[in-house]
């Protein structure tokens, strides 16, 4: 068999951590072929992101200060990590090093693109796979793939990049099968991918799950694993619902819900590469590597509860399209939709009434609305309303069972959580309701109370 494990940020954030996640590779390799994906250390992205920011009011001093914090912390933990080949990756953090401080120094110049941002930015994955290679290769035979970011190929939108799977597959055919072949445990660097003309870059935050779930789609795997902090999906983030529970089985409609409104544990696109190849994908925590975790796949396991879990995202606009054309007349909608879809602006939840629509999008493309607006204000009356949040309520069940819309807005409302908008989209797996974001955490607490009271 052969599995994918890909360790987060929080399961590689210092030496001791990667020792642990080292021994989870080695103990599964003893019956399994193992590929891992790895994140930055916690933290790491972050740092990088905001100085690629900054350069261009940085002097060179700072710049050599910034990577000589960057080099210690990783030295710090492939102290602890690795022993046999110490030299070895201390040497590559060094080289790494070395390379950071001449791409911020050449931005210096530049300034910040899209693109010289995602080239710092994946800095952390090559520094982090150096380092989780060596711990594993204290144990077993291991490699990094020293190509780095060439493995995963990726279209030149830098903003929302696609990965082109069949170049990526015959990457991975080449030069990652070899190495399971020999017995070896590659380490691929999570987050970063490369454009067919060889620039580096990103697949978004967070992107490192899909990074694993496309590897498990080119290698035809028998299994996802997601190393996290938590022990699966919950019925809540643990954050906000601190008695949320274990989801032990969900459905790949389910978790692709939860992912894309809000559920941090899980990158919104990972489960696409996974369920074109129905790969089962586990969720799993580092910490607690006994607990079964959570299990995504076609079915999900039939329980009692409708609901599965409850979720939010915040940072949404909602817009208030309304047009008295739009009374009797068809392709009014076709017309609003054929506006987004021109402008590459996607829409996440949308509610009609005979002369309105509301629809909600991602805060951080407002800055690309100004065409749309333009457009949209020719055929109607638009008003834009930002720092919203949608709440979703997510279960299969829902087919089933009606009259849980009535529940959430009766919920809502008894705790005085105005609700603007209601939705539940067609596949009637996510029920959204868009709320002002100040109240998002108390209403996703107030449902999660509803739909789970036995878990106050
Ligand atoms: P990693 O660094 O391993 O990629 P992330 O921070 O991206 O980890 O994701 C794990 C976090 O996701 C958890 O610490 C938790 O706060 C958050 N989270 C949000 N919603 C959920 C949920 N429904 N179930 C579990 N965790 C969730
Ligand atoms: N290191 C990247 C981030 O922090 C990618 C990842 O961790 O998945 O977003
Ligand atoms: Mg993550």
């Amino acid at each position: 068999m052969t599995i994918v494990m890909k360790f987060g940020g929080t399961s590689v954030a210092d030496g001791e951590k990667m020792k642990t996640a080292a021994a989870l590779v080695s103990d599964t390799a003893e019956k399994d072929d193992v590929v891992v994906v790895t994140s930055a250390m916690a933290g790491i992205t972050d740092l990088l992101l905001d100085t690629a920011k900054n350069v261009c009011s940085m002097k060179e001093r700072d710049i050599v200060k910034f990577v000589d914090k960057i080099k210690k912390r990783h030295l710090d933990a492939a102290s602890i990590a690795v022993v046999k080949n110490i030299d070895k990756i201390t040497s590559a953090i060094e080289r790494r090093s070395a390379e950071l401080t001449e791409t911020l120094m050449n931005m210096m110049d530049t300034g910040l693109t899209d693109q010289f941002g995602d080239r710092v930015a994946s800095f952390g994955e090559k520094f982090s796979s150096a380092i989780l290679c060596g711990a594993i290769s204290d144990l077993r035979h291991s490699d990094w793939h020293h190509g780095d970011n060439d493995l995963i190929v990726v279209d030149t939108d830098f903003i929302n990049p696609e990965p082109d799977m069949a170049a990526t597959k015959e990457n991975v055919g080449k030069r990652i099968v070899p190495q399971i072949k020999k017995g070896i445990i590659p380490v691929i660097t999570g987050y970063m991918g490369c454009t067919h003309d060889g620039q580096t870059t990103t697949l978004g935050r967070g992107s490192s799950d899909l990074i694993s779930s496309i590897v498990g789609a080119c290698l035809d795997a028998e299994e996802i694993q997601i190393w996290t902090d938590v022990d699966g999906i919950l019925t809540a983030d643990p954050k906000v619902v601190p008695d949320s529970k274990l989801i032990p089985s969900i459905s790949f409609s389910e978790a692709g819900e939860l992912a894309y409104f809000g559920a941090k544990v899980l990158h919104p696109k990972t489960l696409l590469p996974a369920v074109k190849n129905e790969i089962p994908v586990r969720i799993l925590n580092t910490q607690n590597p006994s607990s079964t975790g959570t299990v995504i796949f076609r079915e999900a396991e039939r329980t009692p509860e409708v609901v599965k879990a409850v979720t939010s995202k915040k940072g949404v606009t909602m817009l208030d399209i309304v047009s008295t054309k739009m009374l009797a007349a068809h392709g009014f909608l076709a017309k609003v939709f054929e506006i987004f879809g021109r402008h590459g602006i996607s829409i996440d939840m949308v509610s009609t009434t005979e002369v309105s629509v509301s629809l909600t999008i991602d805060s951080r493309v407002n800055g690309r609305m100004k065409p749309v607006m333009k457009e949209l204000r020719q055929i109607s009356d638009v008003r834009m309303v930002r720092d919203k949040a949608l709440v979703c309520v997510v279960g299969d069940g829902m087919r089933m069972v009606p009259g849980t819309a009535g529940r959430i807005f009766s919920c809502l409302g008894r705790h005085g959580i105005n609700v603007e908008c209601i939705s539940q989209g067609a596949s009637e797996v996510n029920i959204s309701s868009v709320v002002d974001e100040r109240y998002a955490d108390e209403a996703v607490r107030v449902l999660h109370d509803e739909f789970f009271p036995e878990a106050k």
